[in-house]
Formats: structure tokens, C-alpha cells, sequence
């Protein structure tokens, strides 16, 4: 019986997903035993012509990673969404916009201007920016266009699937991988991780008082954090409230606060509004300026609320 095409895909990322593959470790023999690869590029090489030769709906599952930043990224995943079976938007990026994705707080304009002229590292006295087309001597050259925003995947494409993480944890991505070999899939759409909060797991949570009231906010390099105590309770800004379980708390045992790259659980619609009010909840102070002052200590208020989902969040990006 033939293996079932497999495809992966790499967007607006880091690279860490792929990384997150490979750290499969032996598990990725097993993965490679039961399925035919049809294009990945950071370990094999494929040409676009491969995936357009093969029949509509031929390849089992495409596992896309990155959001949507450019017109070449929106036509792979439109190519690949005609040829799968299956699309699984592969960690935070693909599925929320991820930290490429806090780039809506500015726009191509200012992005362009910093990294190709103003950035005190940067010798261009040309001023040489990336253009679409540009004619050399050998011919007419160009590039994808660069998007004004950054996109989740599933605000181009029908997405099956998300595996949430940043990257997505190995255990998480076998089991996402047995359940598409095996037909032992849940409802389509779902989020591939479990539906409740991090904290509901985290080993701080019984060090908790009853109720948590806070009156300052610190950065963690200005405390010494208690490795035991619920950071939110030592007035450092953890997500864990308003973030979905399943990542093993890779950031907490590390003895950092969460970011929030799970995303929101399936009953929140907007992470970073979520947490505000959760933050909102504990702030023990009813004098206004006094507000004021501890909501003027969160450094970047937005980008931390948002660290991983402001495309997929009821803002999307700055008008
Ligand atoms: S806020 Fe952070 S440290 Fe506190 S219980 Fe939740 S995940 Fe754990
Ligand atoms: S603790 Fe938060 S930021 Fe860290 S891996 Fe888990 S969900 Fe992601």
C-alpha cells in the first residue's frame, strides 16, 4: 500500500518548528517509516513544480508553519490547501501570527525604512530598498511582495488543524501525527492541545493566596523570582491565565513567566483581552493615579498582551 504523502511548509518564522521535527529524536524514524515526504525544505530538495505535478487532494496532510507575510507564502499555501486532504496550521506563528506577527504594530513603510536605511548598523548610502522588479543586465529580477500585515494561515486558507506551541512540543506533535495515520481525528478546527488554562496545570497554582492582589508590576530582571511562588502573585506579568494548557510549562520550569504562545483556550476569543482582565482583577489599588502609575510600569503593555496573537486577535494590527 503506498505511504500517505506528507508535505511540510515554512512561512514567516524562525525556524524553531522545524527544529521541533527534527527533536522528535527516534520518534522521527518512525515517522519517516510511515510516510512519503513530498516537500520539506529545510531537509530536502523539492521544487514548486513537484507539488504542482501532484493530483488535487493527493498529499494526506500539509503541515504549514510561519504566518502569511508575502505573496510567495499565500500561493504555497493556496497550492498546497488544493493539494491536501488536510491543512494543520504548525505552532504559533501559522496559527495566531506569532511574534513576526507584533510587526502589525507598525507597517511595510517603517519596517523598510529602519531595516534598510535608518538602523545604525546598516551602510547604504544608495539607498537600495527591496523592490518587486528591478531590470539588471541579465534580465528582469523579482520578489514576492512583502504584505503591508502579517497573517494567521487560516485568514487565507481553510485550516483543518492547529498544533499551538511555540515551537509545538514532540509529545503533541506524534500525537497530532498518530491521530492523522490512524483517522482518530476530532472535530475539524479543533486545537490539538488540551482546552483549559495553564494555570489550571501549573505546579505554582497552590501558591496562590485565596485571592491574588498585587500593587506593583516588575520586570524579571528586577527581582530575584521565587523558583516556588505563582509569578503573577510576585507582581511579574505571567499569560498563564489566559493561555491553553499543554506545553509541559517549558517557560515556568524554566523559572520564567509564560508568554502565551498555546494561544487562548477554545472559550476566549482575544488572549490579550483576556488577560488584561485578569490582570485587572487583581491590581489591589482604587486611587486612579495610583492605576495609572502601575499600568505606565508595564513595559509595552500591547506587545506583551499580544506577544504571540495579535493578526488572529480582535485588533489584527495598528490602523
Ligand atoms: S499565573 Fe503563571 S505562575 Fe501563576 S499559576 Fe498561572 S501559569 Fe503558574
Ligand atoms: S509557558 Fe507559555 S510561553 Fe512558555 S511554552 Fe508554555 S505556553 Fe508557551
Amino acid at each position: 500500500m503506498p505511504k500517505p504523502k506528507v508535505a511540510f511548509y515554512w512561512c514567516a518564522s524562525c525556524g524553531g518548528c522545524e527544529e521541533a521535527v527534527v527533536d522528535l529524536a527516534e520518534d522521527i524514524l518512525k515517522v519517516v517509516e510511515a510516510v512519503e515526504f513530498v516537500l520539506w525544505p529545510v531537509a530536502m530538495d523539492f521544487k514548486i513544480k513537484d507539488i504542482e505535478s501532484i493530483n488535487d487532494g493527493e498529499i494526506a496532510v500539509s503541515f504549514i508553519n510561519g504566518a502569511i507575510r508575502t505573496s510567495e507564502q499565500e500561493h504555497i499555501a493556496k497550492l498546497l490547501r488544493r493539494k491536501s486532504q488536510l491543512i494543520v496550521a504548525f505552532g504559533s506563528c501559522a496559527h495566531l501570527g506569532g511574534t513576526p506577527g507584533l510587526a502589525n504594530f507598525t507597517d511595510r513603510k517603517k519596517i523598510f525604512d529602519w531595516v534598510y536605511l535608518k538602523a545604525p548598523s546598516v551602510i547604504n548610502p544608495e539607498g537600495t530598498i527591496p523592490l518587486q522588479k528591478t531590470t539588471t543586465i541579465h534580465g528582469e529580477l523579482t520578489l514576492p511582495e512583502f504584505y503591508n500585515s502579517v497573517f494567521t494561515v487560516d485568514q487565507f486558507i481553510e485550516t483543518d488543524y492547529y498544533l499551538p506551541g511555540c515551537a509545538p512540543p514532540p509529545d503533541l506533535i506524534i500525537k497530532a501525527i498518530e491521530a492523522i495515520l490512524y483517522r482518530n481525528l476530532p472535530e475539524k478546527g479543533t486545537v490539538l492541545a488540551p482546552d483549559k488554562a495553564l494555570c489550571d496545570s501549573c505546579n505554582r497554582r497552590d501558591s496562590k493566596p485565596e485571592k491574588s492582589v498585587i500593587k506593583e508590576i516588575k520586570r524579571v530582571h528586577e527581582v530575584l523570582i521565587d523558583p516556588e511562588k505563582c509569578f503573577l502573585d510576585q507582581g511579574i506579568i505571567c499569560l498563564g491565565p489566559a493561555t491553553r494548557d499543554g506545553c509541559g510549562q517549558r517557560c515556568i520550569n524554566a523559572n520564567m513567566p509564560c508568554r502565551g504562545c498555546f494561544g487562548p483556550t477554545s472559550r476566549v476569543q482575544d488572549q490579550g483581552a483576556k488577560f488584561l482582565s485578569a490582570l485587572a482583577s487583581i491590581i489591589d489599588i482604587n486611587n486612579e493615579e495610583e492605576i495609572k502609575k502601575i499600568i505606565d510600569s508595564i513595559a509595552d503593555p500591547a506587545g506583551i498582551f499580544y506577544y504571540y496573537a495579535l493578526p488572529a486577535s480582535m485588533l489584527r494590527r495598528r490602523i
